[in-house]
């Protein structure tokens, strides 16, 4: 919204975000369009001065709780990129309808939503109606370093040690090594975030710096959970206050299965980072 909204959309919606009153969604993904998401299949139609939107979002983070959302949604005919432009919508707008879908992130993540005829006006376009992707591209690279999940696995690991104590020197040589290696991959995450957001700073998009840091953090999250987990062994199953490390282990090692997907999948991010290297031809 920075980088495409008008004065008025930055305006209204801008602030709020900011000071955290409200909650946005995001409706990228669908059932026959995740890593392939220009195949996207959800449509606007005009109608009168604005536009009516029908189709199916999936894997929603946060549907149910989300006052507004942005979508993608194709307008006229066209196939691939062609046509794809990002709608703004509130949640509580006839025709929506939000599915919430079980799974080991907890009840309240992840959701399915349907459109259906859905009203927006012309002024819940965000950016130039076909130019969608562009939008896409820099709300992605944005979101895969805006989750710095580097900083929590530095936290519980330096936390480790003063839990287990005076166990912490007992432990095996080998897990030892581990934590240490765990520590140095979340530096290594740091800054190549860092690295990207002082590429972004400048107003560059550069899809594979974001991509290999990406790739950098949830691979750091999977080895500091894997990491912990191993130490804490049993009791990371535990939850509550008492828990080692107040219950972080678990919550930290389930969440860190899923950060290898959410974005955009660790095997995409391959992809782009090697299109990059290879100079734009296929992998
Ligand atoms: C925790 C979580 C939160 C999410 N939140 C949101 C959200 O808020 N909004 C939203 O829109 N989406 C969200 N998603 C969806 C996420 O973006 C998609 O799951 C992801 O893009 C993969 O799409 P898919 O699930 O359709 O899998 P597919 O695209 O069907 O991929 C299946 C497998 O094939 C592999 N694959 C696919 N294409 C290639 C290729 N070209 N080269 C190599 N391998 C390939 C993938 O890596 C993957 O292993 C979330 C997902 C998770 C797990």
């Amino acid at each position: 919204m920075m980088a495409y909204g008008t004065d008025a959309q930055r305006e209204r919606h801008l602030p709020p975000i900011a000071a955290g009153d409200v909650i946005w969604c995001q409706g990228f993904s669908e059932p026959e369009a995740g890593s392939d998401l220009a195949s996207l299949r959800t449509r606007a139609r005009p109608d009168g001065d604005g536009w009516r939107i029908s189709g199916q979002k999936i894997w929603t983070s946060y549907a149910g709780m989300a006052d507004w959302c942005i979508l993608a949604a194709r307008v006229g005919d066209g196939v691939r990129h062609d046509g794809i432009t990002m709608f703004m919508v509130p949640m509580d707008t006839a025709g929506i309808t939000v599915r919430p879908i079980r799974s080991m992130l907890g009840p309240h993540h992840l959701n399915e939503v349907f459109f259906d005829d859905v009203p927006a006006g012309a002024d819940a376009v965000l950016g130039e109606i076909g130019g969608g992707w562009s939008v896409i591209r820099t709300a992605l690279a944005h979101e895969r370093v805006g989750i710095a999940r580097y900083a929590r696995c530095e936290r519980l690991l330096s936390a480790l040690g003063a839990e287990l104590e005076p166990h912490w020197h007992r432990l095996p040589a080998s897990l030892q090594q581990r934590w240490v290696r765990a520590l140095v991959a979340v530096r290594v995450a740091r800054l190549l975030a860092y690295r990207t957001v002082h590429v972004q700073a400048s107003g560059a998009i550069p899809d594979a710096v974001a991509s290999t840091a990406r790739i950098a953090v949830t691979q750091c999250d999977q080895t500091t959970a894997d990491v912990l987990m191993s130490a804490i062994e049993h009791r990371g199953l535990d939850a509550g206050a008492t828990a080692p490390l107040h219950g972080a282990v678990e919550d930290h090692w389930r969440y860190a299965q899923a950060a290898t997907v959410s974005s955009g999948t660790i095997e995409v991010q391959r992809m782009i980072v090697a299109k990059s290297v290879l100079g734009g031809r296929e992998a």
